[in-house]
């Protein structure tokens, strides 16, 4: 049903310069671009969500740059220059949301962020020399460390895991103030934000966009001198030609264990498994590649086989000595494509889009953000 307007909310309350979809951490991001090189102008985010509603709330929270093996395996897949380019957008963009926001304001840590080999991995520790080299021109110092004692001291597996490798760039986050931080800094940069409000049509006009809204089954529509897109794993409605596939990621939590025997981040499996120490619980995600046809989905649903598998993993390898309980878990969707950058582009006059931030995006946003931005 087409929403009755009055006279007043016609003449002020539909017609924005900037209109961003997605209030994410690169929709909010984005906005905060727009006000630094238009402090005057009229901006607001369109929230389908309550709450955000897709990866920037669902994940776990690492500032990461790459393990060593995922960094070997995009090596073996991908040009160099393109490998580089990407870790520097990871290494670049932490420091930036750091300066940004502070580091209290985000629970930002570094308690240490290692990666556990099994048996068939143990030739990355071999590699760690060159890898260090190729990387030091863009953070200074060597990134990799070979740290084999933590697989002990950690009291994992030792059957299952062979060595260890810590990574001395990487960092962890809170996500839940990460993101009630940027929304923060919204507010105060008098960004505007509409929840609950979903965009079903984008229309390029003359020199304007023609959005139209659903909210409550009533349509509305609004005009914006400049659209841009950020709705990531959901964006295929407005981009069907683009590669752009949803990647459905599953995490639990355990109730809190006494004396956990580890803090900071972990990495397994080329960053296809995860874990972290969070105020004294394991918080535990991965398994998407066990079903990768299962989870290219953007249903928020639970993937019984992976289920089992985080579940088996979390008793047998991680933690075999501490009997956890999981307490719940959850799903986010990420987007991903044949190429592992993000994709950035003008989709018409005055449409933009900035998705694809793949399991990247805690450190990316901003930078992905500022290059969309730059295109206006
Ligand atoms: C389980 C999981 C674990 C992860 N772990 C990490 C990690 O440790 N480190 C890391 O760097 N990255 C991680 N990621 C990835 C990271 O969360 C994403 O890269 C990042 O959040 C993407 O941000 P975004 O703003 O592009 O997209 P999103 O956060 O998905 O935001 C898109 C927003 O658009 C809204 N939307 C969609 N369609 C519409 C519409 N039609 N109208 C209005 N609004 C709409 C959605 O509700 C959503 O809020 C993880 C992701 C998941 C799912």
């Amino acid at each position: 049903m087409q929403m009755q307007l009055s006279f007043w909310e016609k003449a002020t309350m539909l017609q924005y310069e900037h209109v961003v979809i997605g209030a994410g951490f690169v929709g909010m991001h984005i906005a905060l671009q727009l006000r630094a090189k238009h402090p005057a102008a009229s901006i607001v985010i369109l929230e389908r969500g309550i709450l955000p509603t897709g990866a920037s709330t669902k994940n776990a929270g690492f500032a990461c740059t790459g393990s060593a093996t995922e960094l070997l395996a995009d090596l073996r897949q991908s040009e160099e220059q393109d490998v580089l380019q990407l870790f520097d957008l990871r290494y670049r963009g932490l420091a930036y949301t750091l300066q940004l926001l502070g580091d209290k304001a985000i629970g930002f840590k570094r308690e240490g962020s290692h990666e556990l080999l099994s048996s068939t991995e143990s030739y990355a520790l071999d590699e760690l020399d060159n890898l260090n080299c190729l990387l030091r021109p863009l953070v200074g110092v060597n990134a990799f460390e070979r740290n084999n004692d933590i697989v002990g001291t950690s009291r994992f597996n030792r059957d299952t895991f062979c060595g260890a490798i810590s990574n001395t760039c990487e960092g962890e986050v809170h996500t839940g103030k990460l993101v009630m931080s940027l929304y923060q800094l919204c507010l105060r940069n008098k960004i505007e934000f509409k929840f609950g409000v979903e965009v079903q049509e984008i229309n390029q006009l003359q020199s304007t966009v023609c959005l139209t809204l659903a909210s409550l089954s009533q349509k509305l529509d609004i005009v914006a001198n400049s659209t841009f897109i950020a709705t990531n794993a959901f964006a295929k409605q407005f981009l069907p030609r683009e590669d752009l596939q949803p990647g459905r990621g599953l995490v639990l939590i355990t109730k809190p264990i006494d004396d956990l025997p580890f803090k900071g981040v972990f990495h397994m499996h080329e960053g296809y498994y995860y874990f972290r120490a969070i105020e004294n619980r394991i918080l535990f995600g991965g398994g998407r590649h066990l079903d990768m046809a299962t989870e290219c989905s953007t249903d928020f649903e639970i993937n019984e086989l992976i289920k089992q598998d985080l579940y088996n993993r979390l008793h047998e390898d991680i933690a075999p000595f501490l009997a956890p309980v999981v307490d719940y878990m959850w799903t986010g969707i990420m987007a991903f494509g044949k190429h592992k950058a993000p994709l950035i582009k003008q989709v018409d006059k005055t449409i933009f889009c900035a998705v694809r931030c793949g399991g990247m995006g805690v450190a990316i946003a901003p930078l992905v953000a500022q290059q969309c931005v730059s295109l206006l």
